[in-house]
């Protein structure tokens, strides 16, 4: 288990390393976050332990530029600032949990454990910039939290994962509501209206779209669909 830690006070960077190798952990420090970024996209690492002021560049500009490349690597912010906001600026931007210093280490132990735990399960579905993280059910667009219910939630994981397919009303009704269509409700259209709003009101790029009198399908762009249903013409991988 490879631990990077970025962490600029020489004293707090050598207690971590020390505690953390003797937990049998493989650690390596960084102490200014230019070299600590460079190693975070160069090497691998199981977990990443991410001080927030640093020199040369910061904490959450660290995270924010790390994920925005797809660097998925688990980090656990290590913040002097126990300001809410920071807190959930740096959740939101990615990182997977913080500590405000100063902390016990054996409380740091525990919450390494956890991601790791954590860390062997979790499953992100991404389209486009839609973000679905299928263990805590949640959902993003470009970074930015969407609440959803536990059946929007529901319906926009199925079309995740069924990306420019066309489901019919029918299909939604077995498969979110596990009931028989009934032609005469329209619970369907009003789930998949709400959800709509909430995934693609604020954004240019729309995603989830609607073909005429058949159902909907999730694509950022329009596509054409064969008379024989759940065909697509024009779909890219
Ligand atoms: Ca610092």
């Amino acid at each position: 288990m490879r631990i990077l830690v970025i962490e600029d006070e020489q004293k707090v960077a050598r207690f971590l390393k020390k505690g953390l190798e003797a937990e049998g952990y493989e650690v390596e420090t960084a102490a200014d976050g230019k070299t600590g970024e460079k190693c975070a996209r160069t090497e691998v690492y199981d977990l990443i332990l991410l001080d927030v002021l640093l020199p040369k560049k910061n904490g959450f500009e660290i995270l924010r530029d790390l994920r925005k490349d797809e660097i998925r690597t688990p980090i656990l912010m290590l913040t002097a600032r126990s300001a809410t906001e920071d807190i959930v600026g740096g959740l939101d931007q990615g990182a997977d949990d913080y500590l405000t210093k100063p902390f016990a280490f054996n409380v740091l132990l525990a919450r390494i454990r956890s991601l790791m735990r954590r860390g062997t399960v979790r499953t992100k579905l991404k389209y486009a910039d839609l973000i679905l993280d299928t263990v805590a059910h949640t959902a993003s667009r470009s970074g930015t939290p969407i609440e959803l219910t536990v059946r929007e939630y529901a319906l926009i994981e199925y079309f995740l994962r069924h990306r420019g397919e066309l489901i019919s009303r029918q299909e939604l009704s077995r498969d979110i509501w596990g009931y028989n269509f009934d032609p005469g409700t329209n619970v369907v259209d009003v789930y998949v209206n709400h959800l709509r709003k909430k995934i693609d009101a604020d954004f240019s790029m729309k995603l989830l779209q609607t073909e005429r009198g058949k159902g909907y399908y999730l694509s950022d762009k329009k596509l054409s669909f064969k008379s024989a249903k759940g065909t697509s013409a024009g779909m890219s991988a």
